[in-house]
């Protein structure tokens, strides 16, 4: 019988001791297990290479992504670097967006310095751009949409249809819609990769990331690379990692309708020429509004706006803010504030920012799953005690 997402999220790996009969999947926490006799292994026999808890959730994530199968890794950007060690050999080219999350630009220029590989960064909301940039056969291309911090929507299914005529492989960073609110394997992609930090484990207390592919071939080839390189995920990080996915799609639906709430607000301080713009994928004026709505099932808890103000200003927002905490990261049932310039961007040149379009008073939210108006009046605050 086949569940539903939200039954997939709750009930994924139940019952399934056969010993005790518990109800929760047991924690294992064995690094070996013993041979049944000589030569004859079990099924698991090391866990780096494999474990029963590991295992668990990445079937989870598999299912609610729609694919055939899923590594957990260490981080998002031990899942990232996997995939550029399975797929690229030095020579080969990576389109990856130009507004893309900072570590991954931090990682694939990194790397195409050392020439293991060539990278090419595109906006690829441009559609012109990114078939010039199609044109030189990529081997691998990335996608991230919506972006961060600008919540730019590239269209999944024709970049990845335009994609596959160049005979490049897709990767979708999902780690900003989770499978509740996109599904890119559905919309064409080989492969989605995870920061699971995120709304995934949605609690702020794990690092962890994943990657799922849509073939048995490219499963196989994640889960051989992925235990020769040793990126695989802890036992407790992914037993927190399946708690946390118990609850994601409630998390999600209240940080949702908590976002919506804020955005009506910004929207007057917009009005009151508090707030210079506003960045959020389900904003009729946003440039990607039309596409989001096509593939996405909701436009997410995240927003960016620029404060109408200097530097001063800015710092006084934020230290009145009682709330939301100033700190990198999103996706956790607290809500959060940061400063992409000197935070999650700090790591790209002003030169890159400023293409990117990431000002110095771009503000962005993660907004949580606390009281609405709490929120509401947190920010109201924060605005009242700026001195215009
Ligand atoms: C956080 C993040 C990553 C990196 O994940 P870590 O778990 O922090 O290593 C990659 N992509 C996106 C979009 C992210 O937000």
């Amino acid at each position: 019988m086949a569940f539903r997402q939200a039954t997939i999220a709750v009930r994924s790996g139940l019952n399934n001791d056969e010993q005790y009969g518990c109800v929760v999947s047991p924690i294992t926490l064995s690094t070996t297990y013993n041979f049944y006799d000589l030569n004859i292994p079990r099924l698991y026999d090391y866990s780096r290479r494999r474990n029963p808890t590991r295992d668990v959730v990445q079937k989870t994530l598999a299912d609610l992504e729609c694919g055939v199968g899923a590594i957990i890794t260490s981080s998002g950007m031990s899942a990232i670097h996997l995939l550029c060690t399975v797929f690229l050999t030095p020579g080969d080219l990576v389109i990856a967006p130009h507004d893309c999350y900072g570590g991954s630009y931090r990682l694939l220029s990194s790397l195409s310095e050392r020439k293991f590989c060539r990278v090419q960064f595109v906006n690829q909301t441009d559609k012109n751009a990114l078939t010039t940039a199609l044109s030189a056969h990529p081997k691998l291309i990335f996608i991230e949409t919506p972006s961060n911090p600008l919540l730019r929507v590239a269209d999944i299914l024709d970049i990845c249809s335009i994609a596959h005529e160049a005979k490049s492989i897709c990767v979708v960073d999902n780690t900003i819609m989770s499978p509740v609110l996109q599904q890119p394997l559905l919309l064409g992609a080989d492969l989605v990769v995870h920061s699971c930090t995120k709304y995934l484990n949605g609690h702020s207390d794990v690092v962890a990331g994943a990657i799922v592919a849509k073939d048995v071939d490219l499963v196989e080839k994640i889960l051989w690379w992925g235990n020769t390189l040793g990126v695989t995920g802890g036992a407790f990080d992914s037993y927190q990692l399946l708690r946390g996915i118990r609850t994601l799609f409630p998390r999600i639906n209240q940080q949702q309708s908590n976002a919506q709430s804020i955005l009506t607000f910004l929207q007057n301080k917009k009005n009151n020429l508090q707030i210079r713009n506003i960045f959020y994928p389900g904003l009729t004026t946003n440039l990607g509004y039309s596409i989001a709505c096509k593939q996405q099932k909701g436009f997410g808890a995240m927003l960016s706006f620029e404060l109408n103000g200097d530097k001063v200003m800015l710092r006084q927002f934020l230290s009145s803010l009682k709330l939301f905490t100033l700190a990198e990261s999103f996706g956790g049932v607290e809500s959060l504030i940061s400063h992409p310039a000197t935070m999650t961007h700090a790591c790209i040149s002003e030169e890159a920012r400023n293409y990117a379009g990431i000002s110095d008073m771009l503000l962005r939210l993660s907004v949580g799953i606390e009281d609405s108006e709490d929120l509401i009046d947190d920010l109201d605050r924060a605005f009242r005690e700026i001195n215009y």
